[in-house]
């Protein structure tokens, strides 16, 4: 064995981080061991998970539990564990960088944070659990050796930038991690960590439900007694060491729920979800029937700064079978709109030798999972008609991902719609159900309207809202990118049709009115004829078709995009998530009644050869990319004819 020690430097983001816990920006020092304790907690659930493949890794004998072991002396704690160890290399890469995907957002989130109190769920998100421990310690050393493994590895560090590694010797496989503690400071929150009572009341309050036997040798001075109880004269006083378990390792999906304190269930949320902060809501439920399984699920406080990555780290669900941890991050549980959620699955039907191969095509599993969507679901249904302020937080921190749903979960579609929200002309700030639209529709209203763009402000200025607003009809406004995709496969909520502002022809108010309107269209692109076919010709290569509108009142023409076409946003994001998407040309539409119209057709009976008739032509064009806050193609050569006109105009 080699007795080199290796000297390394944190990886940039780490040292910020760890200044960051040095520098104590939390006051509850508790918590490092709450951290310590998750950790060796999952450490323990790999190797007994793996040791169903691998028996070797779990010798006959080996006990699964976390020791305490405190030394008030020497002002030291160790916490160790019969886990699945870690090799050289894994304590590298997980202790001596964060090696996560997001760590940058995290950097940036902090920077932003920068003189004020850094909120502890922001370090919770991100996963740096373990260097909470110097938030209490002035060293750590953590001796470790991976289950399988026949070396060990020391890893040590005082939190200055620098760690040391080097091999070690340790008797089996597991963790050992021993904090030189800080001198204590109660006013600092710096308590005296070795104290019985102090270890136990922190595991208790945190980590009580751990499935994991927490234990701690503890001294006790007895002195003989005779029959009466009283001590023995001249008897010396003896030590006596029990090794005592401090939690009662119940599993809380398992208990009554009137029994178990709100406290309780969210320092179990916050074990299974590495989350430091409390979570929104609790979904708890025992199914029965042909399927048996309980479910203790979480929404967090705030999102996963994760959410939206691809590569996501989703943490799914946690997997029991009859009380027999089986798996976390069991993403087959849940769908990916539901990437959110948090808990405990504990089946009683299925196999303790479910691997993950095998959860893929397990009809059980699938069952479940709808099962275990339509609870979430009714849970959300009841939270939106009993706490609509809860509701809204949800909404506002949730929404986005929940709409993916709609497009995803066709079974669930009806339901999904029922809980979104909307962004509507008729509110200002608050968002609006489909339900509520419905109930605000004209009369003559037979169709939910809305209309999709990037941003609430841009689609309020399209004119394609403008025969709506004059006719008094709501118009949802659909301002994020998931809005683009869910409306091209959703058509029609409690038998109302759902209509794009931006897409088709429009036909508005009584069947008559329709046909009137319809009749004049008719006449005026008769009238216009001409006009229409020599734009059309004149913008062939951007426009598919030039026609009279019936949506506008005070422009003078806008685009839009065909019944069946894609509409430009969806064009944009399917490139840029690198899907070959077609070039889609739209229809431009113009106002018979407006000025420039009249004007136009007037200079175009004179005369049908007027090279200004071109450049007007693409003008109008322009303008109605413009308008709707599209890019133009050539911004240069559009300003060059608005320069052209004014100069002719002044
Ligand atoms: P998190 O636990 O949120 O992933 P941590 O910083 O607490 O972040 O831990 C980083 C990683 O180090 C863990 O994901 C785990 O892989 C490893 N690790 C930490 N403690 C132990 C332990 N006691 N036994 C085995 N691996 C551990």
């Amino acid at each position: 064995m080699s007795a080199t020690v290796e000297k390394h430097e944190f990886k940039t983001e780490a040292r910020q981080l760890l200044d960051l816990m040095i520098h104590s920006i939390y006051s509850n020092k508790d918590i490092f061991l709450r951290e310590l304790i998750s950790n060796a907690s999952d450490a323990l659930d790999k190797r007994r998970f793996e040791a169903i493949q691998q028996p070797e890794l779990l010798p006959e004998g080996t006990e699964l539990r976390i020791r305490l072991e405190p030394d008030t002396e020497g002002r030291r704690l160790s916490i160790v564990d019969s886990g699945i160890g870690m090799s050289r290399d894994d304590v590298h890469e997980l202790i001596g960088t964060i090696a996560k995907s997001g760590t940058k957002e995290f950097m940036k989130k902090l920077e932003q944070a920068k003189g004020s109190e850094v909120s502890p769920d922001l370090i919770g998100q991100f996963g740096v659990g373990f260097y909470s421990v110097f938030m209490v310690a002035d060293r750590v050393t953590l001796v470790t050796r991976k289950a399988g493994e026949d070396t060990a590895t020391k890893w040590e560090s005082a939190g200055d930038g620098m760690y040391t590694i080097e091999d070690a010797e340790r008797a089996e496989a597991g963790t050992t991690i021993t904090l030189h503690l800080k001198e204590t400071d109660e006013e600092d929150g710096l308590s005296d960590f070795t104290e019985e009572w102090m270890l136990r009341r922190i595991v208790k309050q945190y980590s009580d439900f751990v499935a994991y036997p927490i234990q701690m040798d503890v001294s006790r001075t007895e002195v003989e007694r005779d029959e009466d109880g009283k001590p023995v004269e001249g008897a010396e006083e003896k030590t006596v060491t029990t090794t005592e378990t401090l939690n009662s390792m119940k599993a809380l999906w398992l208990r009554d729920k009137a029994d178990v304190p709100d406290e309780e269930y969210n320092e179990f949320y916050k074990h299974i979800s590495h989350d430091w902060q409390d979570p929104m809501a609790r979904i708890q439920a025992k199914i029965e029937g042909t399927l048996e399984y309980r479910l203790l699920l979480f929404i967090p406080g705030t999102a996963p700064f994760d959410m939206y990555m691809r590569e996501s780290r989703n943490r799914g669900v946690h997997l029991y079978v009859r009380r027999v941890f089986i798996m976390d991050e069991c993403k087959e549980l849940l769908p990916e709109y539901l990437r959110f959620i948090r808990g405990v699955v504990d089946s009683e039907d299925l196999s303790l030798n479910i691997s993950r191969e095998m959860l893929q095509q397990d009809r059980q599993i699938e069952r479940m999972r709808k099962g275990i969507v339509g609870k979430v679901l009714a849970f959300l249904k009841d939270l939106a008609d009993k706490d609509a302020e809860k509701y809204k937080t949800f909404w506002s921190t949730f929404g986005r991902v929940l709409k993916e749903g709609l497009f995803a979960d066709y079974e669930n579609q009806e339901a999904l719609l029922e809980l979104s929200r909307f962004s509507s002309t008729m509110e200002e700030t608050e968002l609006t159900s489909l339900q509520a639209y419905i109930d605000r529709m004209k009369t003559d209203q037979d169709a939910i309207y809305y209309m999709t763009g990037e941003s609430r402000k841009l689609i309020e200025q399209s004119p394609h809202l403008e025969a709506f607003r004059e006719k008094g009809y709501e118009v949802l406004l659909l301002d994020e990118p998931v809005d683009e995709v869910w409306t091209q496969s959703v058509f029609e909520f409690k038998g109302k049709k759902l209509v794009s502002v931006g897409k088709g022809a429009v036909e508005l108010g009584s069947e008559d009115e329709k046909k009137q309107a319809e009749e004049a269209r008719k006449e005026q692109q008769e009238n216009y004829g001409s006009l229409l076919e020599y734009l059309q010709k004149t913008l062939s290569e951007q426009v598919k078709e030039v026609r009279i509108s019936n949506r506008l009142t005070s422009s003078a023409a806008c685009l839009v995009t065909d019944a069946g076409d894609l509409t430009p946003q969806m064009e944009q994001m399917m490139r840029a998530m690198g899907q070959a998407a077609p070039e889609v040309k739209r229809i431009l539409e113009i106002n018979p009644k407006h000025p420039i119209l009249e004007k136009l057709q007037t200079r175009f009976s004179a005369d049908a050869g007027d090279a200004a008739l071109s450049e007007y032509a693409q003008l109008l064009y322009g303008q109605s990319v413009l308008a709707e806050g599209g890019q133009l193609p050539n911004p240069g050569d559009f300003s060059k004819l608005v320069a052209k006109l004014m100069t002719e105009a002044l």
